[in-house]
């Protein structure tokens, strides 16, 4: 199913850096809003540093996949020193493609970790990346992105289900 996710946790904080490494991944692509930091918080904090340099102590080579606009992006990845995509149009295809080239890796090296399906998840399979989806930090929304939970929570029960039954 191209909407559910390989792994689905509870929190960011449950991401296990070194068992996507002893599983062979050697990068991540992350979305900035809401799975790494507030979607309104500007500039990385405690957490987001705690993560991406975890991720690049342990070998792990990182990327910052955002929707989010030029300015916005590109300040929070500087701070973070890793390289970037901003105006990504997730789930287009073009965004992961241009990733994967800064990271020089191959789709089936990449966890890709989001907290959105319609964008996140659904991008991330597309392209054949391991799909880590992580319950947002905030519930703190507006828009079309409060708008498309609705959708995602129907996905997110049958993807449950399955989960149970396959236990
Ligand atoms: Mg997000």
């Amino acid at each position: 199913m191209i909407l559910f996710p390989d792994m689905y946790l509870n929190s960011i904080d449950d991401l296990n850096i070194k068992e996507l490494k002893q599983r062979g991944f050697k990068a991540i692509i992350i979305d900035i809003d809401n799975t790494i930091i507030e979607w309104n918080v500007r500039v990385p904090d405690e957490r987001t540093r705690r993560i991406i340099n975890e991720a690049l102590s342990e070998g792990m080579r990182v990327c910052l996949l955002s929707n989010g606009t030029k300015d916005r992006v590109t300040e929070f990845a500087k701070a973070l020193n890793v390289p970037y995509v901003y105006n990504a149009g997730k789930p287009r295809k073009s965004p992961y493609k241009k990733a994967l080239k800064l990271l020089d890796v191959k789709p089936e090296e990449v966890a890709a970790i989001g907290d959105q399906i319609f964008t996140d998840v659904l991008g991330g399979n597309r392209l054949g990346l391991y799909t880590i989806l992580v319950r947002p930090i905030s519930t703190n929304e507006t828009g079309w992105t409060r708008f498309m939970r609705r959708f995602e929570k129907l996905v997110l029960d049958r993807y449950n289900k399955n989960a149970l039954r396959n236990f």
